[in-house]
């Protein structure tokens, strides 16, 4: 089973893609994660990543789709993947879909995560103000998230009518109690 969870920086797509993995035996692919392994191990990709994660921007398509090319032919992605943080444009998704054909693999569920970014951003600030600094991941401070969120509207969100279009989105409440939304993850999941 492959999905995709979609929704703006701190909805809970990884909270809740971490639940997902240990319930269906399905791996995480975090972009995010694999971009800041990157850097954190200075190789030449992490060096070019750094300065443009840290202003909350994106990195190029190329990059991030044959990361994710790479990352499916592990064994270890056999009984599945979660998608977290990837696609976050329309021409990722569309290279997804054809990487993925390639394969002879499938997306079988997309899955937005909806929350009331009014709220969502309170609460990163709150996170931000009283998470000290070293705990704190480089982008995580108000101006980067208000670029995150901005680069979210612009980039990423047109991928939900292309999800809409294909038929393949469902949509969960993301500012439901963690438990809540695992739940009608899980729901979906066992449909
Ligand atoms: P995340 O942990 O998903 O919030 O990602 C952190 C940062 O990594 C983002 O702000 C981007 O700079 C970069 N990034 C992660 N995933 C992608 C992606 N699919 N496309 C482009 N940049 C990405």
């Amino acid at each position: 089973m492959n999905l995709i969870l979609l929704g703006p920086p701190g909805a809970g797509k990884g909270t809740q893609a971490k639940r997902l993995e240990d319930k269906f035996g399905i791996v995480q692919l975090s972009t995010g994660d694999m971009l800041r392994a990157a850097v954190a191990s200075g190789s030449e990709l992490g060096k070019k990543a750094k300065a443009i994660m840290d202003a909350g921007d994106l990195v190029s398509d190329e990059i991030v789709v044959a990361m994710i090319s790479e990352r499916v032919d592990q064994p270890d992605c056999a009984k599945g993947f979660i998608l977290d943080g990837f696609p976050r444009t329309v021409p990722q998704a569309k290279a997804l879909d054809a990487m993925l054909a390639e394969k002879g693999l499938r997306i079988d569920h997309v899955i937005e995560l909806a929350v009331d970014e009014q709220i969502l951003f309170e609460r990163i600030r709150t996170r931000v103000a009283e998470t000290p600094e070293s705990e704190r991941r480089a982008d995580d401070n108000e101006e980067t998230l208000r670029n995150r969120l901005g680069v979210y509207h612009e980039q990423t969100a047109p991928i939900i009518p292309y999800y809409k279009d294909t038929g393949a989105l469902k949509s969960v409440d993301g500012m439901a109690g963690i438990d809540e939304v695992s739940g009608q993850l899980e729901a979906i999941l066992s449909d």
